[in-house]
Formats: C-alpha cells, sequence, structure tokens
C-alpha cells in the first residue's frame, strides 16, 4: 500500500485525528471543495502520478477522473492526511446530507463528526438549506468552521455572509481573514491572526506564497484584527483578561483561544476564498488542524437499556440510560453502523468507534438484531482505493464487507452488550406516494432498490396496498420521497410511475370498547365460523408500542391453533385503520372469550372475525384521525414580520416564539404539514423573496371534528371507487 499511516489503533495518535464534515446550502461549492482538499492532501495527485507511469491515454483519464469524482461525492467517509508543521494529522471527511428531510440520516452523520466546515456562496450568503443544517449541527453542538466561497464572482461580498452568519444563524462568527482583490481581482487572503497576506500560486494553487500585507489593506487589517481581538474577550477568560489589561495576546494564545471558543460552541472563526480558483483552501485546512476537535474533545454517550432484555422489552422502549464513552482503544468496543454503501467494492458498511478497538478476526455483536459475527477485513476509505488496517481504534472510521446489517445499529464486544449509539425511535412518516415501474420487466430492480434504501433509512418505508395492488412509499417530506425516486432513476435505471403525494394520517381510540363478534358463512360445502370476544383500550400514556396483543384466554374456547391468526386479524386492521385507512397507534387488543366450530372453523374465519371485530369496536373506542404537524421556523427580515404570523395563522398555525435578531424576525411555530404545501411559494410572494423557511416533523396531532368528518367522508369515495373500478 502506498501509504505510510498507522494501520493499528493507537491512542496517541488521538490528538491528529479530525473526523469532519463539510455541509453547505446545493451549489455553494462543497463538491468542488472537497475535491481540492484531497488533491492538497494528495489523494488526487497520487492517481495522477501512478496513472502516468502506466502510461493510460488521456481518453481514460478524464473517465477515470469522472468515476473518482462519482467516488467522491458517493463516498460516505473519505480519509486524507494534511501534514501541518511536520506532524501527520489524519482527516475523516464524512459525507453530510443537506436536506431538511432525511431527519435520520443527517442525525446519523452529524453524530459521527466531530467537527464541521461549512461551506457558504460569496454571492448568495445563508440560503434555507444553510439554516436547517446550521440547527440540527447546534442541537447536536458540533462545532464549525466557516468557509466562503466564490470569492471571484461577481458581487461577492464577505463581510455581508458574515452579518448572515451573525443575524440569520444566531452565530458569533468572525473573519479570521480578509480578502485581497473580489472578483476578478481576487488574488489571495490577509490572515489577521499572523498579519500577512497569502497568496495561491502553480497551476492548482499549490504554492503558497507568504507575503508583507499589501500597503493599501494595511490600516484595515489592523482594525480587523482589533475586532477579532474583541470578539474573543467577549467569549474567552484567558483574552478578556488581557484584553481588560490592554496587553496583547501572542499568536499562541489567541489561536489557543480561538480553538477553546470554537469547540465550546461559543465562536464561529470564518475563512474565505474561491475553491474553484484553488485560493484559500490550505489555510481552511490548517484551520481544522488548529480550531476543530479530535475525538477526546468531544463527549458521546452511548444507551444502555435500563433492565435486562427481557424486562426492557416489556416495559417498552424509551427505557435507556445514557454512558458517557470513553476515546480509550482498550475499553470494550462500541462502534456504530453509520451507512451503508454500494460501491465497486461491493457492500460496504461504514463505522465509527466510539470506544474501544475492533480487529480483524474479532468476534463482535449487532445490539439490534443480536446477532454474532466474525469481522472480515477492515478498511479506509480513500477517495479511489481502500487500504487494509488491521485494527481501528477510538474515534477511527473505517468500513468492512459483506456484512448484513441495517445502518444504525451499534456493535459491541461480548463486554459491552447492550450498549447502543442509537435510540430505537424512527419518527413517524409525515407523507406517502404510490409508485410502481413504469416497465414491468423492471418488477425485480425495483424491489431490491426499495429493499436496498429501507434498510439504509428506516424513515423511509414502504408496504403494498391489498386493495390497490399499489406499493406505497412513505417518508419524511416530499422532498425526501422525490429523492429516493431520483436516485432509483439514477442508480438502477429505473422509471416510475407516481401518484400524488399524500400526507400519512394515523388514527387512535380515546377510551375502552368491548367486542364480541361472531363471523358466520354457510355457503354449501363447509361454513365459516369464528367467535371472538374480549375488549380495545388505549395503551397508557408514555408508552412507545404501537400495538400490544394480549391473550387473556382461559380454557379451550379456542383451540390454541387459531390465536396466531387472530392476532393476525387484529395486526391486519390496524394497520390500515377503519375512519381513513391510516395506521392505527397506541392501542392494546384483549382477546378474553370466543368459541369454534368443529367443522367450519378455520385460520380464515378467525382472522377475519378479529379483523371484523376490532372494526365495530373501533367506533364506539372514541377513535380520532391524527396528522402530521410540523415544526416551522421563519426567518424574514423584521419589516415583513406582520405579513408572516398572518399567513401561518391563516394555515391554523400555533406561534410558539418570535425573535428579532438583528434586522431579522425567526418565528418558531407548529403548522399541520397539509397546510404548508405551496408554503415557499406563499412566503416568497409576501416577503420580496426575503424570507426563507425550513420545517421538521414534530408529532401527529389530532385533526378537528369537522376535517375528521371530511377525511372520513373522502376515504369512503376513494373506497367506493376502488370498489368500482
Ligand atoms: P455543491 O452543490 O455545493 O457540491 O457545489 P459544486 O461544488 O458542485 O459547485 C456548484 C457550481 O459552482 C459548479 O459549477 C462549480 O464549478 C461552481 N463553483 C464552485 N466553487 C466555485 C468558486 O469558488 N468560484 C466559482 N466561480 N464557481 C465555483
Amino acid at each position: 500500500m502506498c501509504c505510510g499511516f498507522a494501520t493499528e489503533a493507537d491512542d496517541n495518535n488521538l490528538p491528529f485525528m479530525r473526523n469532519i464534515g463539510i455541509s453547505a446550502h446545493i451549489d455553494s461549492g462543497k463538491t468542488t471543495l472537497t475535491e481540492r482538499i484531497l488533491f492538497y492532501t494528495g489523494r488526487i495527485n497520487a492517481i495522477h502520478d501512478v496513472r502516468g507511469k502506466d502510461g493510460v491515454g488521456a481518453k481514460m483519464d478524464s473517465m477515470d477522473l469522472e468515476r473518482e469524482k462519482g467516488i467522491t461525492i458517493q463516498s460516505a467517509a473519505t480519509f486524507c492526511q494534511w501534514v501541518k508543521d511536520g506532524q501527520e494529522y489524519h482527516y475523516n471527511i464524512i459525507d453530510t446530507p443537506g436536506h431538511v428531510d432525511f431527519t435520520v440520516e443527517v442525525e446519523r452523520a452529524l453524530r459521527v463528526l466531530d467537527g464541521a466546515i461549512l461551506v457558504l456562496c460569496g454571492v448568495s450568503g445563508v440560503q434555507s438549506q444553510s439554516i436547517t443544517v446550521d440547527r440540527q449541527m447546534k442541537r447536536y453542538s458540533v462545532p464549525r468552521i466557516a468557509f466562503i466561497n466564490k470569492l471571484d464572482r461577481e458581487g461577492a461580498d464577505p463581510d455581508r455572509v458574515i452579518s448572515d452568519l451573525v443575524d440569520k444563524l444566531e452565530l458569533n462568527a468572525c473573519a479570521m481573514q480578509l480578502p485581497i482583490g473580489l472578483s476578478k481581482e481576487h488574488e489571495g487572503v490577509v490572515d489577521l491572526l499572523t498579519m500577512q497576506a497569502i497568496y495561491s500560486r502553480g497551476d492548482n494553487g499549490e504554492k503558497l506564497e507568504y507575503a508583507d500585507i499589501p500597503a493599501d489593506m494595511q490600516e484595515e487589517a489592523e482594525a480587523r484584527r482589533a475586532e477579532l481581538v474583541e470578539r474573543l474577550a467577549e467569549v474567552d477568560d484567558e483574552i478578556g483578561e488581557l484584553f481588560l489589561m490592554d496587553e496583547e495576546p501572542s499568536l499562541e494564545e489567541l489561536k489557543a483561544a480561538i480553538r477553546r471558543a470554537t469547540i465550546a460552541n461559543t465562536f464561529v472563526p470564518v475563512f474565505m476564498g474561491s475553491a474553484f480558483k484553488n485560493k484559500g483552501v490550505q489555510p481552511v485546512l490548517d484551520a481544522v488542524t488548529d480550531f476543530l476537535p479530535c475525538p477526546t474533545d468531544v463527549e458521546n454517550y452511548a444507551l444502555r437499556a435500563k433492565s435486562n432484555e427481557d424486562d426492557a422489552a416489556a416495559a417498552g422502549a424509551g427505557e435507556e440510560e445514557r454512558e458517557l464513552m470513553l476515546s480509550d482503544s482498550s475499553k470494550p468496543l462500541v462502534a456504530l453502523a453509520f451507512k451503508l454503501e454500494e460501491s465497486r467494492f461491493g457492500q460496504l458498511t461504514y463505522m465509527r468507534v466510539y470506544q474501544g478497538t475492533v480487529n480483524r478476526g474479532d468476534w463482535i455483536f449487532n445490539s439490534a438484531s443480536k446477532e454474532k459475527l466474525k469481522v472480515p477485513r477492515i478498511v479506509r476509505m480513500h477517495s479511489n482505493e481502500m487500504q487494509d488496517i488491521d485494527s481501528a481504534g477510538a474515534g477511527e472510521i473505517f468500513a468492512i464487507f459483506g456484512v448484513e446489517c441495517a445502518s444504525g445499529d451499534t456493535f459491541t464486544h461480548e463486554e459491552s452488550r447492550g450498549l447502543s449509539m442509537e435510540s430505537m425511535f424512527v419518527p413517524q412518516p409525515v407523507m406517502s406516494l404510490a409508485v410502481e415501474p413504469k416497465r414491468t420487466k423492471d418488477a425485480a430492480k425495483f424491489g431490491k432498490a426499495l429493499k436496498r434504501f429501507t434498510r439504509e433509512d428506516p424513515t423511509f418505508r414502504r408496504h403494498m396496498d391489498e386493495k390497490t395492488n399499489e406499493t406505497i412509499i412513505s417518508g419524511m417530506g416530499e422532498l425526501h420521497l422525490q429523492i429516493y425516486i431520483e436516485r432509483m432513476l439514477r442508480e438502477y435505471d429505473l422509471e416510475l410511475k407516481t401518484g400524488a403525494p399524500r400526507v400519512s394520517f394515523t388514527e387512535q381510540i380515546t377510551q375502552r370498547a368491548n367486542f364480541s363478534y361472531t363471523h358466520k358463512k354457510q355457503t354449501g360445502g363447509q361454513g365459516m365460523y369464528a367467535k371472538v370476544e374480549g375488549f380495545i383500550e388505549p395503551l397508557e400514556d408514555g408508552s412507545d408500542e404501537d400495538f400490544v396483543f394480549e391473550n387473556r384466554v382461559v380454557g379451550t374456547a379456542i383451540p390454541n391453533e387459531y390465536f396466531t391468526a387472530i392476532e393476525a386479524g387484529f395486526r391486519d386492521a390496524v394497520e390500515k385503520g377503519p375512519q381513513v385507512g391510516g395506521e392505527v397507534k397506541g392501542i392494546r387488543v384483549a382477546l378474553e372469550d370466543g368459541n369454534a366450530h368443529m367443522v367450519d372453523s378455520s385460520e380464515l374465519a378467525f382472522r377475519i372475525a378479529s379483523a371484523l371485530a376490532f372494526k365495530s369496536a373501533f367506533k364506539e373506542a372514541g377513535p380520532q384521525v391524527l396528522e402530521p404537524v410540523m415544526a416551522v421556523e421563519v426567518h424574514v427580515p423584521t419589516e415583513f414580520n406582520a405579513a408572516v404570523l398572518s399567513q401561518l395563522n391563516q394555515k391554523k398555525g400555533m406561534i410558539n416564539d418570535t425573535a428579532v435578531v438583528g434586522q431579522y424576525t425567526i418565528v418558531k411555530g407548529s403548522v399541520p404539514l397539509s397546510a404548508m404545501f405551496g408554503y415557499s411559494s406563499a412566503l416568497r410572494s409576501a416577503t420580496q423573496g426575503k424570507g426563507e423557511f425550513t420545517m421538521e416533523y414534530e408529532e401527529h396531532q389530532p385533526v378537528t371534528r369537522d376535517v375528521q368528518a371530511k377525511l372520513m367522508e373522502d376515504f369512503q369515495k376513494q373506497l367506493q371507487a376502488e370498489r368500482e373500478a
């Protein structure tokens, strides 16, 4: 293998390890910056060298470069190496999906990274996706540095972007550099810490030239440096003291303070340049080393089921205790599978070790499936190649082959069994869509794609509508579903017919109701006979179960062989609720008695009887329809505040909070998803295009009585139409 990197776990390397993400609004230059990073860290360059020696033609070259680019983009984690002051640093660049709707995927990606680079377009500034990702990063306390890109473009204005960071994202963002020239004149940056100019020279900007600050910028540079020190003094005690005593902090003191404040999430250092024109990228790589945390700088927690497995299952989920992970390779293993990837090397599972060490040949346990498996091969992924390693220790990111698991599964050693990095909680889908392949011969491919996506992303689900024979996919929003449809086309060449997106309703009951139901049919030959008795009731508040079936039958009124069919009948019924066809949640079915016939009873008869018994009792149990309600956050210039509030009120939204930050007002509220269709254009026209909003799923809430009546009526009509078709 090419590299001199360690292939065995060693905790002494932890201070030199960085697990980082690069996040950006689409088109800000995340891909371009990532490619430049791989170039400067020698990953892409290395390939050119090898290919040169092989004498492979230029045409082949460009194809390979394309492929390389594809891999760069797809790779869930790319390993590269940066040398600073003679010290080798290991960077894992973890792909962070920027889409709002990928709640689970975004959370998982954020979870495995210790810090992030927020890329912003120097012209467009902070856009909606940046707001969303930033909010997620705040939630997970991910320290970040910012890179303002595209300074070579007409209209680039880094100061305005920094004001955006302060006003729109409420970040204590401060320039670490000044641009030398903007748009066509953009040449380099002034480093406000070392007070020197940095120019990127050479064909690919690979040669850095350090020079004096241009004379006409000296005064501004001094003023900006003073501002930087002052801003730091506000959030860092050591600099604060020096500031009060009017003493000039040293370079090392400043760097240490910026590192402390960045890791504490009280400060965001801002860098700038043009990835495309190869300007200002190396200083960002230095900044990752200087200011973003290494694995021991951040705290990570695993969850441990409180009691033994059986008790925990009986008590329901949610009985979990947090346990601090120690970045110590000698502890028992805890590793999270955060991404599955179909690659040209076959199925890869990416993992991060939180504690302990995994060695090739180890036996490890999957906390979710309880399976035990032997680690076949451990590799590190580079952008274009992989490297076999013998073991991976605390803080490291690696991939293994040929392991059947789901993304989000935790792997442990025997001694650490029971620990899990992720709660089993998966949010409710909020929207669904009927899909089918346009070409019938694609059915098998379609099944394969769906199987893979549902395994990778637990918020993406599918089921068959038995009545209409349609495949229904559901997920966290319209965009979420659109992305999978797009991926099926791109990755599987599957053209799909899709229905209109529908909001996913659920149903519940509010009180207990009894059932006593006899299903009886006599049509010549063998008849049908089954009787079931019992009750349904809502589960206790706080229970995380959706459906509990209790068999309380004493005696032999119902022969044992029918119980499975009875439970299946009730499960059929809750899957598609009687009111609007939504899943029934939070319900207990207790079977107390019944009756069977020697000849006419059958599994089918009991299954049907149970489903119909459920329907009859459901009506008496105070049924409700629930709809997904979204947490909506709107950022607008304050002059448009009133317009936004009135719009949200019209949508039956609840306003939870409004806050004024600089020129902006941030409105937070809860709004039914069904009212949010078309909101982006409505907001645009109400705010002259200046408003931005984000939304994410909050909870399902009961709809009003009149809405419920209307929904039920529509559902009946739909059933009628299906019957006639
Ligand atoms: P991503 O969607 O964030 O990954 O953005 P890309 O890296 O794909 O860039 C989007 C577009 O912006 C592409 O056409 C890039 O060539 C272009 N781009 C990226 N960085 C720069 C830059 O620094 N300057 C200019 N002028 N264009 C850039």
